[in-house]
């Protein structure tokens, strides 16, 4: 697998660069959920774990580099790795050195004490402005720490930074275990979906989606809208929505999206009831509308049973199927009804036999609401921003940075 979208995209491969003894400095996305100090969903920390042993295992020293939330250019402590580092050293079982910052003599001074064999996890990258840059100073400070680079991070590769872009012209790479998965995964999705082929989105904003919807109904044979964008598309096609989500800027790009998929052939299908409130709070009264249209005063927080029935079914008559964006305000328990029957139907159509794929970091967390695994699904995307470019076809910047000419 060497593809991407668009451009053929050469990529080696970590297990082929045969890396004995180095030192390895590995890009990975450990932005993780924290909560007092303690990491509340480590599955992208255990996701890097194959790679990481296999350069352990080859008595390499490892050299981690990552980001955690948005700390705007200077050291903030409330988005400190170190949670990160010692809740990596209890799932690794081998010593991992927290480095008090990424580049500069500090980090240089752990790293040099780190033995082969051992992990070191660098400090917040977005402790320094350059990272979001792409600043080739600060790539190079970076690449001092190693010998050749691995890049782990799908979640990060939709951006051009420092520790993404830049530092690939500095040392030889490859990807990770976990890149190429994403990758094959995707690829394997868009390019030769076994079909019926079905794709569910939800969310709040049509905004964000506009490019990926375009991109879906090019591929797939049915397009569910569900969450707050539905009413969006509901408002277009003039159906009443209360005092529902809507972006009013939207409705034509709503109505063209509507008509390319009628023209492609391509099932649409919104909600045919909602669940509703008259204010967003869990104690509100709740009903559930008779028809697609939401009354007058009234806010769609879910989806309605009828529309449950519907959703599922479609989803187990489907042999791929992806989803991206909750179909309800599902944070609120008594509004995550809908969310979790999406949940549930894609854990039975994998056991089934379908090719079910999800991304997005609100579509995992609806996952642990539903209390539904994620080996139930046949791939948890680690990152869903990148895995929404990938669908629309653009490039990422981390795999161009990495691609040999
Ligand atoms: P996104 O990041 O675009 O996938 O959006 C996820 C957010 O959409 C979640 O925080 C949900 O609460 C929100 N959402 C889902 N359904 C609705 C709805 N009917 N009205 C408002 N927000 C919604």
């Amino acid at each position: 697998m060497t593809t991407e979208n668009k451009t053929v995209l050469r990529l080696a491969k970590v297990q082929d660069a045969h890396l004995k003894d180095k030192n390895v400095l590995v890009r990975v996305d450990y932005n993780v959920p924290l909560k007092d100090g303690v990491v509340k969903d480590d599955t992208r920390i255990r996701e890097t774990l194959k790679t990481v042993k296999l350069l352990l295992d080859a008595n390499c020293r490892v050299v981690l580099m990552a980001h955690l939330g948005r700390p705007k250019g200077k050291p903030d402590v409330k988005y400190t790795l170190k949670p990160v580092a010692d809740h990596l050293e209890k799932i690794a079982g081998v010593k991992v050195h927290f480095a008090p910052d990424c580049v500069g003599p500090a980090a240089d001074k752990v790293v040099a004490a780190a033995k082969k064999g051992e992990i070191v996890l660098l400090e917040n990258l977005r402790y320094h402005a350059e990272e979001e840059k792409n600043d080739e100073a600060f790539a190079g400070l970076l690449a001092k720490h190693g010998e050749f680079f691995v890049q782990e991070a799908f979640g990060a590769l939709h951006r051009a930074h420092a520790s993404t872009a830049a530092i690939a012209k500095l040392l030889p790479g490859a990807i990770g275990f976990l890149v190429q998965k994403e990758l094959e995964y995707l690829d394997k999705t868009m390019v030769s979906p076994v079909r019926p082929f079905l794709a569910i989105i939800g969310g709040a904003k049509v905004s964000d989606k506009i490019s990926v919807l375009y991109s879906l109904i090019e591929k797939v044979d049915t397009l569910i809208i569900g969450g707050g964008m539905a009413y969006t598309f509901l408002a277009a096609q003039n159906t009443n929505i209360g005092k529902s989500l809507l972006e009013a800027d939207k409705i034509e790009e709503a109505k063209n999206i509507i008509l390319k998929a009628h023209r492609n052939n391509v099932e649409m299908l919104l909600p045919a009831d909602h669940r509703v409130v008259q204010e967003i709070k869990p104690e509100s009264k709740m009903e559930i509308t008779q028809a697609m249209a939401v009354p007058e005063g009234w806010i769609g927080v879910d989806i309605g049973p009828r529309t449950e029935l519907l959703f599922a079914d479609k989803i187990k008559a489907s042999k791929t199927i992806f989803w991206n964006g909750p179909v309800g305000i599902f944070e609120t328990p008594e509004f995550a009804s809908g969310s979790i029957t999406v949940a549930n139907a894609m854990a039975q159509a994998t056991k089934a036999g379908a090719t079910t794929i999800l991304g997005g970091g609100d579509t995992l967390s609806v996952l642990k609401t539903a209390k539904v695994k994620a080996e139930s699904i046949s791939h948890c995307s680690t990152g869903g921003g990148a895995s929404l470019e990938f669908i629309e076809g653009k490039q990422l910047p981390g795999l161009v940075a990495l691609s040999q000419k």
